[in-house]
């Protein structure tokens, strides 16, 4: 297995559940990257999109996504060298990357891009998704499951966005069972993932708790040598 994984902070769990504002925060206190995988998963919908790729041909949007020059860096995605970030945002874009999510061809081309770009830094990094605990680094010094009632975390993902409570509630279940139902790398929490109802804690509560497993597997926060 990846020499680089044992230093990898894996942090899977359902949409709205704060998994990004997390990992950033874990990312920042450690001296760490954060790798916003789903960030992939949307730039490949965007990419299929703009190709007009057939998205139910498996072989064809691998053959789009092996030959894409994709990138993240500061929270920012990159395709072909241009900033997508608000491009891969929209809720048609978000609801097509669920789709595409369960081919597995698409899914082997990109969780090797993920192991790439934390192989490169040296496995010093926070990564997010559905699949890291269990998949793309199921030998992550920590594993997190994030979770929280599917009203909580569609309050917060309205919050976030102008659309409204009622459709950011129904789109939001219709991929909790897309993603926790496909056959390939369904969302599910890792066999040795350490268990984290955020609904009645703030970030920074949760962000303390993460960093107390980081300190329990030798991963101290930048400044505070082991
Ligand atoms: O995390 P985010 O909501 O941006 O992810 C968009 C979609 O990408 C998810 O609904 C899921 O279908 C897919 N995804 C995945 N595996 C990951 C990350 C995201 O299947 N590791």
């Amino acid at each position: 297995m990846n020499a680089a994984a044992e230093l990898v902070v894996a942090i899977d769990g359902p949409g709205g559940v704060g998994k990004t504002t997390v990992s950033r925060g874990v990312a920042r206190a450690l001296g760490y990257q954060s790798l916003d995988t789903g960030a992939f998963y949307r730039a490949a919908a965007l990419l299929v999109r703009l190709h007009r790729t057939d998205p139910d041909d498996e072989a064809a949007v691998a053959a789009v996504l092996s030959g894409a020059d994709l990138d993240y860096r500061d929270g920012v995605m990159l395709v072909e060298g241009v900033d997508v970030s608000t491009a891969i945002r929209t809720e048609s874009i978000t609801a097509a990357s669920s789709r595409l999510a369960r081919l597995p061809g698409l899914r082997l081309v990109l969780v090797e891009r993920q192991r790439a770009w934390v192989a490169v830094r040296g496995g010093r990094a926070v990564v997010e998704g559905r699949d890291i605990g269990t998949v793309v680094f199921p030998g992550a010094a920590v594993k997190v499951y994030l979770d929280a009632p599917p009203d909580v975390r569609a309050r917060r993902r309205a919050g976030q966005t102008s659309t409204r409570l009622p459709e950011v509630a129904t789109q939001l279940g219709r991929r909790d069972r897309l993603d926790s139902t496909r056959a390939t790398s369904p969302l599910a929490p890792a066999q040795d993932a350490v268990a984290i109802d955020t609904h009645a804690l703030t970030a920074d509560q949760v962000i303390a708790r993460v960093l107390d497993l980081c300190r329990g597997r030798g991963i101290e926060p930048a400044g505070h040598p082991a």
